[in-house]
């Protein structure tokens, strides 16, 4: 199944595999002057060059490795074999080996195994940035949701195409790659360029993206406290799924637990152990700390952005 909407000079392409006329799960690519962002799964590979056809693609640059983004690589180039591209470089032996994917048996049915690519260039070789007759787009790493995970920003237009580094909604669960404090400070990376517009990986576009940004980052750092908090009382992981999300939501069972909300609080866990909790008063906050604080101290300066957010 797959959807085409058209937003200024980008189009919209949602795709996902449809049972009963039902989409089991939207991904999105974008295309703008010739440059695509993302691929799509390889399930619907043949309807999105089919849907491309009247279009040049002479670039694509993929947000991340996983297999919803990256599964309609094969048949693009098969299609535009002069096409060049991009991924970080993390992405690159994935990409090249799917089978490093280690994907699970629903992932190869919901969105296919993506056919092995090799000739794919780092975003490293062009120096983050990617060059469309009308546009330039700069390549902003944004890992959390996977190591290999980059942002496409246009900063002319404020354009953001932010793959899986902001998925809109509540957070119910999360798959154990899942790092929450690399994962907020990728929100926080994205709030700060200030964007105009956002183009998830959802294809649900949002018109107003410091918010909905704002709202994820406090969303989940309040998450993360209320889990430590919790923990704090004695409380299992189990006991804490219970009290926060009544139990664990369906998509744990037909992910066979790939995705659950226990990985959601073990994740939140692993970002307590690196922030200070809630209130507690850095040393180098207070009198002593700034009598004692060396000039050139690497710490960071009060007015860190992060720290007034959290
Ligand atoms: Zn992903």
């Amino acid at each position: 199944m797959i959807q085409v909407e058209q937003h200024g000079s980008v189009t919209v392409i949602r795709m996902a595999r449809a049972i009963l006329g039902r989409p089991l799960y939207w991904t999105a690519a974008y295309w703008l002057d010739g440059l695509l962002i993302d691929s799509g799964p390889r399930c619907t590979a043949h309807e999105l060059v089919r849907v491309l056809d009247q279009v040049p693609v002479r670039q694509i640059a993929v947000t991340h490795s996983h297999e919803d983004h990256t599964g309609g690589l094969a048949a693009l180039l098969a299609r535009y074999p002069s096409a060049t591209v991009y991924a970080a470089r993390q992405a690159l032996p994935q990409i090249a080996d799917p089978e490093l994917l280690q994907l699970h048996r629903y992932r190869r049915w919901v969105w296919g195994a993506p056919e092995p690519v090799d000739r794919v260039q780092s975003l490293d070789d062009v120096a983050d940035r990617l060059c469309t007759p009308r546009y330039t787009l700069r390549a902003v790493e944004t890992p959390g949701h996977s190591r290999d995970h980059v942002s496409y920003f246009e900063p002319s237009l404020r354009w953001l195409f932010c793959g899986d580094a902001f998925v809109g909604g509540r957070d119910l669960a999360c798959t154990p790659e899942m790092n929450l404090f690399a994962a907020v400070s990728s929100l926080r990376t994205l709030a700060s360029l200030r964007p105009e517009r956002l183009f998830p990986g959802s294809g649900t576009v949002c018109r107003t993206p410091l918010p909905e940004l704002l709202g994820k980052i406090g969303t989940l750092v309040q998450l993360a406290a209320d889990v430590q908090k919790l923990v704090a009382g004695g409380h299992t992981t189990d006991e804490i799924v219970q009290m926060l999300f009544g139990g664990e939501p369906p998509l744990r069972w037909w992910t066979f637990g790939h995705f659950s909300a226990a990985h959601l609080v073990d994740a939140c866990r692993q970002y307590n152990e690196l922030v200070p909790p809630t209130g507690l008063t850095l040393p180098l906050d207070t009198a002593e700390g700034r009598r004692t604080r060396r000039p050139n101290s690497s710490t960071r300066r009060p007015s860190d952005s992060g720290d007034r957010a959290r």
